[in-house]
């Protein structure tokens, strides 16, 4: 039985599955105006799972081995991987929310070939828009998962949020633009109380704890706002989930003896 906290919503374990790596990473390079303590700073590539009533959601989907190879990623396993290791088979998965689609957020789609693909309509408009004339702008896209995209769209498989949006009952998403003018993020209901996966809204705790934005922005105002709102959806601080930090699989316990290392339980 379920138990159900103040506002009846049902409670939900997060999950987070780490499957790549990228270390010569440099502090500087993680903060907009840089940083005057430079040494490394390395970024974690998840894909998220909130298990609750209505199911497995997954929470975006990560890219594969090929495309880690020419962006010189380290790759460690297929996100797959990890949902097998929680006893979640990614074929019947129903509900996927794509948090915006970045290479490193919407590859994979073809792992899961039952589901509903739930995006912000700002997301689809800013990835097929005028602004990816702009290399700057389109360098974190690629052409291939916006096509994948566009094709579940016509086959009736996307779900548009303008805004706020319910993917479940007590799972709901929320447009704070900023890292991309679509980049949305899902609050969850635990049992901790409401706990936000912020995707790239905050890359690492740090630029969140610090105001200071991830440098690849598009709006540094709706970046600096979205800090704000973050601090307002989640419970407490420290359940506000960054979508790139290392310190996720030191913080949090692994969610299983067996998956230590691969997956953290954030709830
Ligand atoms: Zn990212």
């Amino acid at each position: 039985m379920t138990t159900l906290p103040a506002g009846d919503h049902p409670v939900h374990e997060v999950h987070a599955i780490r499957f790549a790596h990228h270390a010569p990473r440099r502090r500087v390079e993680n903060f907009l105006g840089g940083d005057a303590h430079d040494g490394p700073m390395p970024f974690d590539y998840f894909v998220f799972v909130i298990k609750g009533p209505a199911g497995a959601v997954i929470v975006d989907t990560g890219f594969n081995a090929e495309v880690a190879r020419k962006r010189g990623r380290e790759f460690l396993r297929c996100p797959s991987d990890g949902l097998r290791l929680l006893g979640i088979d990614p074929q019947t998965v129903a509900d996927v929310v794509l948090t915006h689609l970045h290479y490193d957020h919407s590859g994979n789609q073809d792992l899961f070939p039952k589901a509903r693909f739930h995006l912000q309509a700002a997301e689809m408009a800013y990835a097929t828009g005028p602004c990816m004339c702009h290399g700057m702008l389109r360098g974190g896209y690629d052409p291939h998962d916006i096509a994948e995209t566009v094709r579940k769209l016509f086959e009736g498989r996307v779900v548009y949020h303008q805004g706020e949006g319910v993917v479940a009952p007590g799972i709901t998403l929320h447009r704070v633009g900023g890292h991309t003018d679509g980049q949305q993020v899902v609050r969850v209901m635990t049992r901790k109380g409401w706990l936000v996966l912020a995707s790239d809204a905050t890359h690492f705790f740090e630029n969140f704890e610090r105001n200071i934005p991830f440098p690849w922005v598009y709006h540094v105002g709706a970046t600096l706002e979205g800090f704000r709102r973050l601090r307002e959806l989640a419970a407490a601080e420290a359940l506000v989930i960054p979508g790139h930090d290392p310190q996720i699989m030191t913080r949090f316990p692994p969610s299983t003896a067996e998956a230590k290392g691969i997956v953290a339980r954030l709830d």
